[in-house]
């Protein structure tokens, strides 16, 4: 039996959402074991559902489909992880962590969501589970209503001070540092959140934020360049009418192929070119 919309077959189509919750329950299962820790198992395991419930329901063309996983990611992190548990996964938590030594919470977090893993799936932490966006992808200005401006060094002084802010604590061997990390992420949060909501109204863009300040993107650069998962055109169904550029909220020129395209370490993999080509191009 084929699906009438897309003549596949209803295990073809879904093969990727199956492929999606096993890779996440290996990680899950893998690091369980190896840490001998149930959280793992139950972190992954909900994360994997989560997006997996997320790519269900974008094959279904849900519109809602890709918030319906920021949400559900975005807000276990802030406020289970982050606010009950009591870890810092904001970037002075992964500094902190490294220092110590740590292979826990915040440094797991980074290797998988911000640092290897971008590797296979380039940004899409930022599109489907980044709790900051999560909040801005709220506001009106879901595409820039004004050309990008040259700010991008902002991200490393905000990369660096983050860094610097750590770092001095640990050489001023100022005591109860976990307890600092803690009302770190909390004001922290609230200094991003802040920041990132005038941003948007002062650019008219939702992403000002992600485009200029957030130090995460220092990491999230460089690695999505090389990304497995990422956008490509078929020039031979393109008609140029330019409509996924319009949608882009990250001005990436995805009807170029090549890995030096413009803006192309911006790219969210939120897809919405790929919903708004009408030749199916993308
Ligand atoms: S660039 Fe930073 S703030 Fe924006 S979505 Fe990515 S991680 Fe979140
Ligand atoms: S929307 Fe599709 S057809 Fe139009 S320019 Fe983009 S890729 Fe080409
Ligand atoms: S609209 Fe397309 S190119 Fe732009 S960020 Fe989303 S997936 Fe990437």
């Amino acid at each position: 039996m084929t699906d009438k919309s897309t003549g596949q077959k209803p295990i073809k189509k879904y093969a990727f959402v199956l492929l999606i919750f096993a890779v996440f329950e290996a990680v899950a299962l893998t690091l369980w074991l190896a840490k001998d820790n149930i959280f793992y198992l139950f972190n992954f395991s909900y994360i994997g559902v989560s997006i997996s419930l997320g790519v269900f329901l974008y094959i279904k063309k849900y519109k809602y489909a890709r918030r319906i996983v920021q949400l559900l990611v975005g807000l276990y992190m802030l406020v289970y992880l982050g606010l009950i548990c009591g870890e810092n996964m904001q970037i002075e938590g992964f500094w902190y962590y490294l220092f110590t030594g740590v292979f826990e919470a915040a440094t797991i977090h980074y290797a998988v969501a911000k640092i290897f893993g971008p590797l296979i799936f380039g940004r899409g932490w930022c599109s489907y589970a980044c709790w900051t966006a999560m909040v801005l992808d709220f506001l009106p200005y879901k595409t820039p209503r004004q050309p990008r401006k040259k700010l991008g060094f902002i991200r490393y002084i905000t990369f660096a001070l983050s860094l610097i802010f750590v770092a001095a604590l640990f050489l001023a061997k100022v005591g109860s540092i976990e307890r600092i990390m803690f009302w770190a992420f909390i004001i922290g949060n609230i200094i991003y959140y802040a920041v990132g909501i005038v941003m948007a109204f002062v650019f008219k863009d939702n992403r000002a934020f992600c485009k200029y300040f957030c130090p995460i993107s220092v990491f999230l650069k460089p690695m999505s360049y090389f990304s497995v998962l990422r956008i490509k055109c078929d020039k031979d169904k393109c008609v140029n009418c330019g409509k996924c550029k319009k949608v882009c909220p990250m001005e990436v020129d995805m009807t170029d192929n090549s890995r030096k395209r413009k803006n192309g370490t911006e790219c969210i993999l939120c897809m919405e070119c790929v919903k708004s080509c009408p030749k199916d191009a993308l």
